[in-house]
């Protein structure tokens, strides 16, 4: 950062100091009682993992959603940090460093769930590729594996702007199909991740999954920052179970 840039960074700090990104509590990226909203552990089956169980960090509602939202649609891109941390917690907490090293893989590969292009056009960035790329080198140090985050997947779909639109028929509809592997990668023999911002009805992540599996891949498991059950969040329990 130049002279001038770093003078105006200073300026703006001071002028307009940033707050929680989650509840604007001033100067924090993300203060210790939002953080702790993504320390939740959620777990629920999936068959088509070998960990036969996906997790979420937390709930997506209240202050947790708000802070996903500045992050992924106002451009906040200091949650990154924070919200790496959480995804890699995550990791640990249920155990996947140990789940990897158990099996002899080619390679590890976090994925992370794809957004429309109109999506990505939006936001002008891929905003979940500096959290794979966090978990892969967290996973790369603890296992010792060759583990890296990449593209592998491409969603075809029109762009589903919101989580919060449409049923789960619909944005079903939506999706079927439309999610598949980039040409270039090659799945043969590689043990996938998937990563994901905010799971809703689980619809995107077993599309996804599907064509990480006709790849070739074997997915182990599948992590998201939030989790919203189809219905009413506050309600969730029979849906959906915190059984870590
Ligand atoms: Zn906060």
């Amino acid at each position: 950062m130049g002279p001038v840039a770093r003078a105006s960074s200073y300026m703006a700090n001071v002028l307009f100091p940033r707050g929680c990104a989650g509840c604007d509590r001033p100067d924090e990226i993300l203060c210790s009682e939002c953080r702790v909203l993504f320390d939740c552990g959620l777990s629920q089956t999936l068959e088509t993992a070998t960990m036969g169980r996906w997790f979420a960090c937390g709930w997506y509602r209240g202050a947790a959603r708000q802070a996903i939202l500045s992050w992924k649609d106002h451009g906040d891109e200091e949650c990154e940090r924070p919200f790496s941390v959480a995804l890699c917690s995550l990791a640990e907490r249920v155990g996947l460093p140990d789940h990897l090293g158990g099996a002899s893989r080619d390679r590890v590969l976090i994925v992370p769930a794809p957004s429309s292009l109109a999506s990505m056009r939006q936001r002008g960035r891929r905003h979940m590729m500096p959290l794979a790329t966090g978990l892969a080198s967290y996973l790369r140090e603890r296992t010792g594996m060759r583990v890296r985050a990449c593209e592998a997947l491409e969603n075809k779909g029109t762009a589903g702007r919101s989580v919060e639109t449409g049923g789960t028929a619909q944005r079903s509809q939506r999706l079927k199909g439309r999610i598949v592997v980039r040409e270039k990668f090659l799945l043969k023999d590689k043990a996938v991740i998937l990563v994901d911002d905010i799971v809703t009805s689980g619809t995107t992540m077993r599309r996804c999954i599907d064509a990480l599996s006709l790849g070739g891949a074997e997915v182990v498991t599948a992590l998201s920052l939030a989790h919203t059950p189809a219905g009413r969040p506050a309600k969730a329990g029979r849906h959906f179970s915190s059984e870590i």
